[in-house]
């Protein structure tokens, strides 16, 4: 907004100069107004003479003071018709006026017209008053923005990056489903409010909290909840606010920040994203950054500078702890941390049930169904689901949200917006091939999560999808149920070169093969699960750039690596050949679930497994289901 108004008058004024000599040339061209008489023939005060000489005016009305007159004036060539002509006259001539009289023609003198002349003293006065105020306006801004052109060298004074909140008005009942990061953060609210109950034993007051954990899982909201339960005021910033391109900018951003919450104690500082400036120093390709060391060394610094028991508490997120200086998470800094995760299917319904506290939800709707389909959602995805079956409640005018509002609003978070369906073509018969393969392999491998449903309808990037129902809350995954969900996502491409032949396979299965290859390599690499044996050969993947991880990347010689990808190559292979025995053994059912598919669009996993019964044995599938 600051800005903007700064860029707007920047562009504008230039252009409101140009206007200005246009607009004033329009108004002192522009004639004055001389009433209804309007005469726009002109003549010269010669002929005008010539024309009493000759008696053939009739009458004459004097303006603007007796230098204009519309005369009028008969003439005799025209059948003495009448001609209304515009004389201007040499100043003020009393002596016309005596020969009007005795010539005894009619004339009247008319007021000056004031209007006009305030109308072109306006305009002649409106611009420069706009330009000088323009001009004062963005004096006065940029210097009083540390930072505008007026003071360049302040540029770093605060210039309002980090906001405050005096209440923020979020309260621990609003969130919900991470109960013992909750748990843990009560602890700092008493902090707030008695401090005097730690301090009166010699208990220090910790300064720093991190909270751990993937986006979208309730950190900022936490955060907010802790300053709301002890009703202090919120600054929070972002970490990449403090990186500028000017070294020193985001260290005197920290001083400033640090500035305004000791005046304000006690307090909570949130600083999101904190591993943007608390990596770890000197690390990452091409060396350290100074900016950032010298942000983090300020941060360090003020974190030190203060007493415990100022009351100050400085709360900071990351989802890499991991990459983080070593040197914030000493004691005395942030030497607590909590993990905040994505909620288990108890903390879904919880985070369910606080969504839905504003929102019309139909009586039938159950929310622990809602949290049954959702494994792996976050509290940020859960708010965006509800929010998501609201608007499509809205958009279908009905009075509540129903359950068809949330399996779209789910296929909708997970899979993006729905497309328009494919018209029947041979396109279509592939990608239903596609689909059905997926979903067949899946049904008769044992250790795969059963089907959902399989779908025809675009969404997203896909011409098709099956939705399997993962199996709960499983924290450990089989090597033979990695297996399976390699052949499973072998399918499609299986289903694709078996029916189509090779030369009529598709790109479609670019998505499958790149997650077959990750669970293949994790495999070998990760989990120990190829004949390489029991090894870690990589650590978990991350970008390089991140810091840390450049030096871990491969522990292993070009031998190993060679012999990595023969192992990884031979797992595909493997499933691939499970896949096309499982295509090719269930052809019949195959083609009738397709022309099924094609008209259909969608079938549901109860009677797609229905089907396939009838041709051959569907194994039991074991399913977890985790109690409320
Ligand atoms: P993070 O900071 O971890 O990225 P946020 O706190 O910004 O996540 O969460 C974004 C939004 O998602 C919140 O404003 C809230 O509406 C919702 N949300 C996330 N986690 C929870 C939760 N545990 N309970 C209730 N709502 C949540
Ligand atoms: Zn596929």
């Amino acid at each position: 907004m600051k800005l903007s108004w700064r860029v707007i008058l920047l562009w504008t004024l230039p252009a409101l100069i140009i206007g200005f000599f246009f607009w004033q040339g329009a108004f002192s061209s522009a004639p004055a107004d001389m009433g209804r008489n309007t005469a726009s023939t002109r003549m010269t005060y010669g002929r005008f003479l010539e024309y009493l000489d000759a008696g053939r005016v009739t009458s004459v009305d004097l303006y603007e003071g007796g230098r204009t007159a519309i005369v009028e004036a008969i003439d005799p060539e025209l059948d003495n018709r009448i001609q209304r002509l515009r004389v201007d006259l040499p100043g003020n001539a009393p002596d016309l006026i005596t020969r009007l009289r005795s010539d005894n023609i009619s004339f009247d003198s008319h007021p000056i017209r004031n209007d006009g002349a305030l109308w072109g003293l306006l305009g002649n006065l409106i611009f420069p008053v706009l330009l000088i105020g323009g001009l004062f306006f963005l004096f006065r801004r940029s210097s009083n923005v540390p930072g505008g052109p007026g003071q360049a060298m302040q540029f770093g004074k605060s210039r309002a990056r980090f906001s405050m909140e005096a209440k923020t008005g979020v309260m621990f009942d609003d969130v919900a489903g991470i109960e013992e990061a909750k748990e843990e953060l009560q602890e700092v609210v008493t902090f707030l409010k008695k401090p005097e109950r730690f301090t009166a034993v010699g208990a220090k007051i910790p300064k720093g909290v991190l909270l751990v954990g993937p986006p979208g899982t309730g950190k900022t909201l936490l955060a907010k909840a802790i300053a709301g339960e002890a009703g202090v005021p919120f600054f929070s910033i972002s970490g990449s606010e403090f990186v500028e391109m000017f070294v020193g900018v985001g260290a005197s951003r920290v001083r400033d920040l640090f500035k305004k919450a000791k005046e304000n104690a006690p307090c909570i500082i949130f600083i999101d994203e904190i591993d943007a400036v608390g990596r770890q120093r000197g690390a990452g390709i091409g060396g350290g950054n100074d900016e950032r060391e010298q942000t983090l060394n300020q941060l360090l610094t003020e974190m030190d500078g203060f007493e415990g028991n100022t009351g100050i508490i400085i709360i900071a997120a990351t989802n890499r702890p991991d990459v983080l200086d070593s040197a914030l998470l000493r004691p005395g800094r942030f030497d607590r941390q909590v993990t905040v995760d994505a909620p288990d299917i108890k903390g879904r319904l919880e985070v369910l049930n606080v969504h839905a506290r504003n929102k019309k939800i139909a009586p039938e709707v159950s929310l622990e169904a809602i949290a049954r389909r959702t494994p792996g959602f976050t509290g940020a995805d859960l708010a965006n689901l509800l929010n998501e079956a609201a608007i499509l409640t809205a958009r279908r005018r009905k009075d509540a949200i129903t359950m068809l509002e949330i399996d779209d609003a789910v296929d909708r978070v997970v899979a993006g917006m729905e497309g328009t369906p494919l018209v029947d073509s041979k396109s279509k018969r592939l990608i239903a091939y596609h689909e059905i393969g997926h979903a067949i392999i899946g049904t008769l491998l044992k250790d795969h999560d059963p089907v959902q449903k399989v779908t025809l309808i675009p969404r997203g990037q896909a011409q098709g999808l099956t939705w399997f129902t993962p199996n709960e809350e499983q924290g450990l995954i089989s090597r033979s149920q990695i297996l399976a969900r390699i052949s499973g996502a072998l399918g499609g491409r299986a289903a694709e070169q078996e029916i189509f032949g090779d030369a009529e396979v598709t790109t479609g299965a670019g998505g499958d093969l790149q997650q077959v290859s990750s669970m293949a390599r994790q495999m070998v690499t990760r989990f120990g699960m190829s004949d390489l044996g029991p090894l870690s050969l990589e650590s978990q993947q991350g970008e390089v750039f991140l810091g840390r991880d450049w030096m871990t990347k491969s522990e292993y010689s070009e031998q190993i690596a060679s012999r990595i990808d023969a192992q990884v190559r031979s797992i595909v292979e493997h499933c691939y050949d499970t896949s096309l025995r499982i295509i090719r053994d269930n052809r019949a059912v195959i083609d009738r679930l397709v022309d099924l598919l094609i008209e259909k669009e969608t079938i549901d996993g109860d009677e797609f497994r229905q089907i396939v019964s009838e041709y051959a044995e569907v194994p039991e599938k074991e399913q977890f289901v985790p109690q409320i």
